[in-house]
């Protein structure tokens, strides 16, 4: 059985006691039937983990003393993903699968035939932070706030790789042109035809096609992150045999 891992959105330093919230609480408490003695590894992105040990467990809180620090915090660098919201349980999907491959920012985009019903923010941000713990992740990718699709490709200042379902240039190629850049995958019912044009008229728009077949959108989203993680990772080889 894995061992326990947490994300704790607190200071973790040497002879710390932070406090537990309430979800990590619940966690313990409810799923894990933990008591005080109980051994876990908790983290964040400024901090790095640490080895803990559970010192109290009442109904609401706890707490847990800090032992050694098992990873300092690095850098983990990854790209933003521009979607159209899709429904639940896809969506919770996609979120899950995302963070697991390192995406860094998650930009719900509005478009004309995306999907209206909204799901509660801090429902995501759990999946997402239950992501980061199951994959050994430091960082948790931001979940920002909806915002209308052409305004988010503007903002968009290393670019924007644009999964089109009507065709495009060749994803990897076009991902090490442009390794800063965004990702774009459209909603469920595919660009309106004027979004699609806008977007192609775009200079900081580079469109590919990922195949012949019409993959759902989180699908779509999933294929493109992991060619920009193969391509990363290629890189990041290359520069480790060169030094
Ligand atoms: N309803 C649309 C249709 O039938 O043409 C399909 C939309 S698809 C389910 C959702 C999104 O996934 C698209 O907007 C696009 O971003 C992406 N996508 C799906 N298949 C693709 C492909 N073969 N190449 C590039 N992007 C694709």
């Amino acid at each position: 059985m894995r061992d326990t891992r947490l994300h704790l959105d607190q200071p973790l330093a040497a002879g710390g006691v932070p406090a537990l919230d309430a979800a990590a609480t619940h966690y313990l408490k409810a799923v894990l039937r933990a008591r005080p003695g109980h051994r876990l590894r908790v983290f964040n992105a400024r901090d790095g983990e640490w080895r803990a040990r559970l010192t109290r467990l009442e109904r609401h809180d706890g707490t847990i003393e800090l032992e050694e620090r098992l990873r300092p915090p690095v850098a983990e660098p990854g790209p933003t993903l521009l979607f159209a919201p899709i429904k639940k349980p896809r969506l919770d999907w996609l979120l899950e699968k995302a963070t697991e491959l390192g995406v860094a920012r998650l930009q719900p985009v509005r478009c004309r035939h995306g999907v209206v019903e909204g799901s509660r923010p801090e429902r995501l941000e759990q999946r997402i932070i239950e992501a980061v713990e199951q994959s050994e992740r430091l960082s948790v990718p931001a979940l920002l706030p909806e915002v209308e699709l052409l305004a988010a490709v503007e903002a968009a200042v290393d670019g924007v790789v644009l999964a089109d379902e009507a065709g495009g240039a060749a994803p990897l190629p076009t991902l090490a042109a442009h390794p800063a850049a965004a990702l774009l995958v459209g909603p469920e019912g595919g660009f309106a035809p004027e979004e699609r044009a806008a977007l192609r008229r775009m200079a900081n728009v580079f469109p590919v096609g990922l195949g012949p077949t019409i993959l759902r959108a989180e699908t779509a989203a999933l294929m493109l992150l992991a060619c920009h993680r193969a391509r990363a990772t290629e890189t990041a080889r290359a520069t480790e045999t060169a030094s």
